[in-house]
């Protein structure tokens, strides 16, 4: 999970379907935004090019009209992390990724080791019941809270996995690959900023491997910015 900004105005179609007596969230070119927006990952796990999306409303609209069509109530997820997420009331009371003032990596921390079968680790960064639960809930999304989610975070986490490695290749193509001229680092460079990019997956993780580590955030750290 990482800061996001969400795009306005909202669609013109809400305003108008929330007046109908069964009108519909996904109107007109609502999903293409949220697409865009969410950088067509799941707000919660970060997982990119998702296959089962979930127009998930931020706090449950329970009936009320006014937040089932509000725009910024309106959020991008997985099924697995929207259905997580439903599993616990308490879920309700978690950190907003629109919400700039609470910058969510200052608040929590994300590792894995990228080895096979390793879980994911969440770390909250400050006491506050609302950073509490989102960390509960990102270690449930990506470590599993039924028998049949378990299997779905292991699933996740071989992508998260993946990328980490991926992107660990980078790290030490740009400092020990043998014979690089100015030019092959700038473009190793460029490649480790796609990486770290709001747009790519699993950000959340490789922002903390730069932040985590003196040298590389000396190498990297402006491009986290
Ligand atoms: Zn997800």
């Amino acid at each position: 999970m990482i800061n996001l900004l969400k795009s306005q105005p909202a669609p013109d179609c809400l305003e108008a379907e929330k007046a109908k007596k069964n009108g519909s969230y996904s109107c007109g070119d609502v999903l293409e935004r949220l697409r865009a927006d969410f950088h067509n990952k799941c707000y919660i796990c970060e997982a990119r090019g998702i296959t089962n999306i979930n127009v998930e409303h931020f706090i449950p609209h329970k009936g009320d009209k006014n937040l089932k069509f509000d725009w910024n109530n309106l959020f991008y997820a997985c099924g697995h992390c929207n259905n997580t997420k439903l599993a616990q009331a308490k879920y309700d009371d978690i950190l907003n990724c629109l919400d700039s003032t609470k910058k969510i990596l200052d608040l929590i921390k994300f590792h894995i080791n990228p080895f096979p079968k390793e879980k994911v680790q969440i770390t909250t960064l400050q006491k506050n019941t609302t950073i509490e639960n989102t960390a509960l809930l990102l270690h449930d999304v990506y470590n599993g809270s039924t028998p049949h989610k378990i299997i779905e975070s292991e699933n996740l986490r071989e992508l998260l996995i993946q990328e980490i490695r991926d992107f660990g290749d980078l790290l030490h193509g740009y400092f020990y690959e043998i014979g690089l001229s100015d030019e092959d680092k700038e473009a190793i460079k460029n490649r480790i900023k796609r990486k770290l990019s709001i747009a790519s997956p699993f950000t959340a993780f490789k922002i903390w491997i730069i932040k985590n580590n003196e040298a590389l955030k000396q190498a990297f750290g402006s491009l986290l910015d």
